[in-house]
């Protein structure tokens, strides 16, 4: 089962087939993974037009690429295209995995191309013939990304998961995400757009504010003072 936008996607054995229902309707579909695939290309359809048209152009010039344009816009709509970890320098987003708890890295990479870490590219992944794609290859994680830019949809904000859990809990990195104890000694959750101040009542210098920014998204709350942000932000 799967919701996009108003419309839950689910598989009836009493039909047998696929169905999308919303409030008022249920639309059939066939059995098997086409009908699954037509159930949600009708939900984005009627839930996200321009999500959908994006693809149907896309598709109209590429069919080779529809399975895996379809399914990133699915990734899309639902949030998994997410901002990148603003400490990675050549990170240009994250994308979620439809069925893992895991997400990919999409890099820039030194010819100008972007590349993921899913199986998918690193197998090949797809090439379009033409046009601005070219030389880039394509998986439905760059897909994503790619309709994100062509609609200036806005990526999901997540705390980026740490590249090494192990740090979260050795040596130098114990507890860092504990750290950031507020005034009368409390763990306060800060939002991103708090003034730029340690736990401590310090401002923060203006060169420290990317590592302040990450800290926050990460921790979801604020470094207590100016040392414990450096230490912290040197040792990812
Ligand atoms: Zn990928």
């Amino acid at each position: 089962m799967k919701q996009i936008g108003p419309f839950t996607i689910k598989y009836d054995r009493t039909l047998p087939g696929w169905t999308a229902v919303n409030g008022q309707s249920r639309q059939r579909f066939t059995t098997g993974a086409k009908g699954e695939r037509d159930a949600v290309c009708f939900a984005l359809n009627e839930a996200f037009p321009k999500v959908a048209t994006a693809v149907e152009h896309l598709c109209q010039r590429h069919a080779e690429a529809a399975s895996r344009a379809w399914a990133a816009a699915e990734l899309l709509v639902v949030g998994h295209v997410l901002n990148p970890d603003l400490t990675e320098p050549d990170e240009v987003a994250r994308v979620r995995s439809q069925r893992q708890r895991r997400w990919y890295r999409l890099l820039r990479q030194a010819n100008g191309t972007i590349s993921c870490d899913c199986p998918d590219f690193e197998e090949g992944g797809l090439a379009l013939a033409g046009e601005a794609l070219a030389n880039q290859l394509l998986c439905k994680h760059l897909l994503a990304y790619w309709l994100a830019c062509h609609l200036a949809w806005p990526l999901s904000k997540e705390a980026p998961a740490p590249l090494h859990p192990k740090r979260s809990h050795a040596g130098r990195f114990r507890g860092r995400a504990v750290t950031a104890v507020g005034q009368n000694n409390r763990h306060q959750l800060v939002p991103n757009h708090a003034s730029p101040q340690y736990g401590n009542g310090q401002p923060v210098l203006p060169a420290h504010l990317t590592h302040y920014r990450s800290y926050i998204s990460y921790t979801q709350q604020r470094p207590f003072n100016q040392e414990k942000l450096l230490s912290w932000a040197l040792g990812r």
